[in-house]
């Protein structure tokens, strides 16, 4: 056995890429699969940011940038800050990335310690927890209920807070559940922080834009009392069907910033030039391929919540925003793990188990409805079939 660091041994990993991996194993076997597994948008990214990027290679873009990025990017992205929310940013505070993950990393490993603790969504995006342990902090789950509609209740993360905490992450929309928080219960949160003055906040707000029935995004930035002390992760990946590109964006605290900048240049240098070109277009050029994709996203949601409600043993809550449903299999008699698998191997449907994304997530599958309404209906019709009656 090869002797890797301690910190290696509890890294965790993301199960939707070994999902995906067996999903094209079985593809290539001849076999018909439908994936609801992937958490990406099933649109290509709009022509003219490709052209952008295009444009920038042949205008001879090819060296580094500065490791925060190229400082109109920095603009752009302050500028469409001011636009859709009516907040500042100073453009000096905001870190260009490599993909929205790479803050996480960031911002955990800047404030993960051994004998701090971290306050994470459970179920959630599976890499808070993976890197808290890998940061070598104790991870302290934030509990997310069916019943609340998966959003988090502020008491609750309030009681979990102890002198050791040092970082709060939070994901509204979110990813597995789609749950959306709603403001008042953030109000109560900002306002009970105001007790804890040492405690940061990363924000994960990669599915700002994707929200649906007009609930409205709740950025952390618009309270002022959070201003020095939240981390903004954000980026292009959902809102412009960017995933492949890497290119993420944050906002640090004044006091954070250089630990950030430093990291970036230790680890990545800076983020490929033309994919910063491409960038500046999606937020300055024609935002109707966003609404074209919401109205789609809508659409399916509808289909697909209606749907799983009517499989037996299934429940599903409507999500709020991004484009997952999290519904609950209990009823099935089956676990996540068992669920997921049987509808993969016997039903061709690859989706997540709830589990993967932390162990709040049993009695729970996540399915993506990045995909065709065609596709979803013909997915629960296989599903239908494979059930225990
Ligand atoms: N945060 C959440 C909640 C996500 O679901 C994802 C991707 O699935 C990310 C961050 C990472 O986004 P990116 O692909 O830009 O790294």
């Amino acid at each position: 056995m090869v002797d890797v660091a301690e910190r290696m041994t509890v890294l965790g990993t993301e199960t939707a890429f070994e999902v995906l991996a067996r999903a094209q194993a079985l593809a290539a076997q001849g076999k018909s699969i439908i994936n609801l597994g992937i958490g990406q948008p099933d649109f290509k990214t709009p022509p003219h940011i490709v052209e952008a990027a295009i444009k920038a290679m042949r205008d001879g873009h090819h060296g580094y940038t500065p490791a925060n990025g190229i400082p109109a990017l920095r603009e752009s992205v302050a500028a469409d800050i001011k636009r859709r929310q009516d907040i500042e940013v100073d453009p000096d505070l905001i870190m260009i990335m490599p993909g929205g993950k790479v803050t996480m990393y960031f911002a955990i490993m800047i404030l993960g310690d051994k004998g701090r603790e971290i306050l994470y969504p459970n179920p959630g995006f599976p890499i808070y927890e993976s890197v808290i342990k890998h940061s070598g902090a104790t991870p302290v789950p934030i509990p997310l209920l069916e019943k609340n509609g998966f959003a988090f209740s502020a008491e609750d993360v309030l009681s979990r807070i102890t002198p050791k905490t040092s970082l709060i992450i939070l994901n509204s929309p979110a990813n597995p559940t789609g749950g959306a928080v709603p403001k008042a219960e953030f109000d109560k949160l900002v306002k009970g922080l105001e007790k804890h003055p040492g405690v940061y906040v990363m924000s994960d707000e990669i599915y700002g834009q994707m929200l649906y029935d007009g609930r409205e995004h709740v950025p952390m930035l618009s309270y002022p009392s959070m201003k020095d002390r939240t981390i903004l992760l954000d980026g292009w990946s959902k809102t412009y069907a960017m995933t492949g590109w890497r290119l993420g964006f944050s906002v640090w605290p004044k006091a954070l910033f250089r630990h950030a900048e430093k990291l970036a240049i230790n680890n990545h240098s800076c983020v490929n030039a033309p994919t910063q070109f491409a960038g500046i277009a999606a937020l300055t050029g024609p935002q109707d391929a966003v609404g074209m994709m919401m109205k789609a996203f809508d659409e399916r949601r509808r289909v697909i919540v209606s749907e799983l409600n009517q499989l037996p043993g299934f429940r599903c809550v409507e999500p709020g925003g991004a484009f997952y449903a999290f519904p609950n299999i209990e009823g099935t008699g089956l676990t996540a793990k068992e669920l997921q698998s049987k509808m993969l191997e016997e039903a061709g449907v690859a989706t997540i188990a709830g589990t993967s994304f932390g162990a709040h997530g049993e009695g729970f599958i996540r399915f993506s409805y990045a995909n065709s309404t065609e596709n979803i209906r013909e997915a629960i019709k296989r599903i239908r079939t494979i059930l225990p009656r």
